[in-house]
């Protein structure tokens, strides 16, 4: 991976004001997976590329990111930037809508990464445990959604997000295949590692 480009790709994805994921959650998933080599990634919500890019670095040799966007501009932009960080071998990205696209997928995955449309977090998580390996993880970023998801806020306009995203929270920590944490860090982190359930 080229970190001159990345950080150039950080940039202006920022002085565009693309929602990309902090420093301080990329800290966190940094210590989640420290030493791990995982196979294979799926992200939901590609933006520019920025997260997959730094996410290649938890690739083995031969491992794949999948990575779904619907914007087509933000689709063109990314692959643009895939190739200038030299990552375009490990990155696939699909153009159009994840909650039309995930049910075509069949891989399975050792980590997918949450970050798209929040009302559709209940779906994605689902799809999510569907293709999980054993041990794997599924990671969602902005699930405190600016604090809105812990107050009592309901009358937001936004309140159809924060529903569903409070039903992810109470999905994942009450599902005994998952241990799941959430993590005030950024806009919030749900961590969910698969635990053998038996
Ligand atoms: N993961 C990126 C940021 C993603 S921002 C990073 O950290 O660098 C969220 C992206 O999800 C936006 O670009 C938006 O267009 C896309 N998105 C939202 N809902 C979607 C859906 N249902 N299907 C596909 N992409 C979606
Ligand atoms: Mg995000």
């Amino acid at each position: 991976m080229n970190r001159k480009e990345l950080e150039k790709i950080k940039e202006k994805a920022l002085e565009d004001h693309i929602p990309i994921i902090m420093d301080e959650t990329l800290e966190v998933i940094d210590e989640l997976l420290e030493g791990k080599k995982l196979n294979r990634i799926l992200e939901i919500g590609t933006a520019v590329g920025y997260s997959a890019i730094c996410f290649s670095k938890y690739l083995e040799d031969d491992g794949m990111i999948d990575t779904i966007e619907r914007d087509p501009d933000r689709v063109k932009e990314a692959r643009k930037n895939i190739k200038k960080a030299e990552v375009e071998q490990q990155i696939q990205i699909y153009e159009g809508d994840a909650v039309e696209i995930l049910p075509t997928l069949n891989q399975t995955y050792d980590l997918v990464f949450i970050d798209a449309a929040k009302g559709k977090y209940p779906f994605f998580l689902m799809q999510a445990k569907r293709m999980l390996k054993e041990k794997g993880i599924i990671l969602a970023d902005n699930i405190l959604y600016k604090g809105y998801v812990l107050s009592d806020y309901n009358k937001h306009k936004q309140r159809t997000a924060v529903r569903n995203l409070r039903e992810y929270i109470k999905e994942t920590t009450e599902d005994p295949e998952l241990d799941t944490k959430i993590v005030e860090v950024g806009d919030g982190l749900a961590i969910s590692k698969k635990i053998n359930s038996k």
